[in-house]
């Protein structure tokens, strides 16, 4: 019997599979596509994201193939300049195309030993209390304790689950690509700030030798999405809106994308889970889909890995959807308020302007990169202090960074005092004696995924807080 089936190869499935390895745990990654796509959907990494390939000793290589960029102006694309104090030590946005994305993370997922099988579909599923049933489209079938949904928005495993997903159906879908112009890059940049005048939807942005990144607003909404649009459609569409197609040609791939705006009503039944855009759906404003379901996995990795090794405190795994759930729902109440933002309609332009003068409030604006960033996430866990609950940012320590320590993917007492103990709870967690002059508590209980579980200096609850979130302790 496998451990943990993960359908999806994608971000949120390759990321899920590592966590999972990292603890032990048998993965086994099913994608349908035979190979990796070379689509380019999202553009970049937001400040946690970057953070979760820093503790998981992963920052190296994606900053050798992203580029970074300064993170003010990401809200509804009102330009400003980043606010200061963000609370990170990544303060940028990675510039890094998804193929890349999904390039280092299943090189990542493979060194950890994760099994990959490409070109295999899942269509059908059944559960009972010892396991999944998972039926492919070759005929065949697996068995696991547990499977996780990473299969994207139009997910065959939400729908055989019959969870719902309510929410805004498309209205408007728009035409992507990656094609060559035959047209000057100067006429290529003042035809498209005077279109953008009126359309926001409209772009075409440079890659380098000619390239550029189409995105034009579709005459009509195609009823398959997934059926590529032709050339001459985009074409069609440019001369629509800008009065030329700027001589396109030679295109490196063509896609559509809609607005939709969709939240599973539930992120588990049973022994079957569903995370990334399987989970939910909103239009690419604020660049967040594919940071969203980043971190959706790695907060459900280490839980679900504690659910297969049996030392799972209860209520662990159900916290995956209390915790990301509230999350998704904020994400895309921002999305829609970004697309109502970016609409050249005079009522929301006016409520542009205001929004652009609040932001000039330091705080404001900070509040607005600190959602769209996800640096902000607060989870839930009770009133105490300011860090319960949020991730702990990389910080000094007299022996080096406190990233450097997560890179095992255990939980972790930074202990300042010097006079605390996790005896009993060694095997998962870690103690670190140390002292950083960033950090004002004595000490600190951080989860696998970096989220502190507790402060303070008293042994006591210590010990209340590692049976919480690491079970009983070993005798
Ligand atoms: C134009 C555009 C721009 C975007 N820009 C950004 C951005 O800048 N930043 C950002 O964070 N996000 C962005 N996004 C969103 C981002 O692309 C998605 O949120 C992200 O791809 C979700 O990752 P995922 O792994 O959850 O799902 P997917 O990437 O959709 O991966 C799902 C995988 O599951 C596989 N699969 C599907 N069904 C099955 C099955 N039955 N059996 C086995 N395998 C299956 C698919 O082949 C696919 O490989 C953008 C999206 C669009 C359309």
């Amino acid at each position: 019997m496998i451990d943990v089936i993960v359908a999806g190869g994608g971000p949120t499935g390759m990321m899920l599979a590592s966590e999972l390895r990292l603890q032990g745990v048998h993965a086994l990654v099913l994608e349908k596509e035979a190979e990796p796509t070379k689509d380019v959907r999202a553009l970049g990494l937001h400040a946690r994201s970057i953070e979760v390939m820093d503790q998981r000793g992963l920052l190296k290589q994606f900053l050798a193939l992203g580029q970074q960029y300064p993170v003010g102006g990401f809200f509804a694309g009102i330009p400003k300049p980043s606010p200061d104090r963000l609370d990170t030590a990544h303060p940028y946005i990675l510039g890094i195309p998804q193929p890349t994305v999904e390039r280092l993370l299943t090189e990542h997922a493979t060194e950890l030993g994760v099994e990959i099988r490409r070109g295999c579909e899942l269509v059908g599923l059944s559960q009972d209390d010892h396991g999944v049933t998972v039926d492919l489209a070759d005929g065949t079938r697996l068995r696991s304790r547990y499977l996780v949904g990473c299969d994207g928005g139009r997910s065959t495993v939400r729908k055989l689950l019959g969870v719902g997903f309510p929410g805004e159906p498309t209205r408007s879908q728009w035409l992507l690509g990656e094609m060559e112009v035959g047209v000057p890059p100067e006429t290529v940049t003042a035809v498209v700030a005077e279109v953008r005048k009126t359309n926001l939807g409209f772009g075409l942005g440079p890659l380098g030798d000619g390239v550029y990144r189409v995105v034009v607003p579709a005459a009509e909404v195609a009823e398959d999405r997934t059926v590529p649009p032709t050339l001459d459609e985009v074409k069609q569409q440019l001369r629509a809106f800008s009065g030329t197609d700027f001589g396109v040609h030679s295109p490196r791939w063509l896609s559509r994308f809609g607005d939709a705006t969709r939240l599973a009503e539930r992120y588990r039944v049973g022994r079957v889970l569903l995370a990334g855009d399987a989970a939910h759906v909103h239009p690419p404003m604020g660049g967040q889909g594919l940071n969203l379901g980043i971190q959706d996995a790695f907060n459900l990795g280490w839980k679900l890995a504690a659910e297969v090794g049996g030392w799972a405190p209860e209520g662990l795994l159900d916290s995956y959807h209390t915790e990301r759930h509230p999350v998704a729902a904020d994400v895309l109440d921002k999305t829609r308020a970004q697309t109502e933002l970016m609409s050249t309609e005079p009522g929301p332009q006016s409520v542009r302007r205001l929004v652009s003068e609040l932001m000039d409030f330091e705080d404001v604006h900070r509040y607005l990169i600190e959602k769209i960033t996800g640096i902000g996430v607060r989870y839930d866990f009770g009133e105490g202090h300011d860090l319960l609950g949020r991730r702990l940012r990389d910080v000094g320590l007299k022996r080096g960074r406190l990233y450097e320590l997560t890179h095992g993917g255990r939980g972790l007492l930074l202990d300042q005092t010097g006079r605390l103990s996790v005896a009993g709870w060694a095997e998962r967690v870690d103690h670190v004696v140390d002292v950083s002059e960033e950090l004002d508590v004595p000490a600190a209980l951080l989860r696998p995924d970096g989220h502190v579980a507790w402060v303070g200096d008293d042994q006591q609850d210590l010990l209340n807080q590692l049976r919480k979130w690491f079970g009983t302790a070993a005798s």
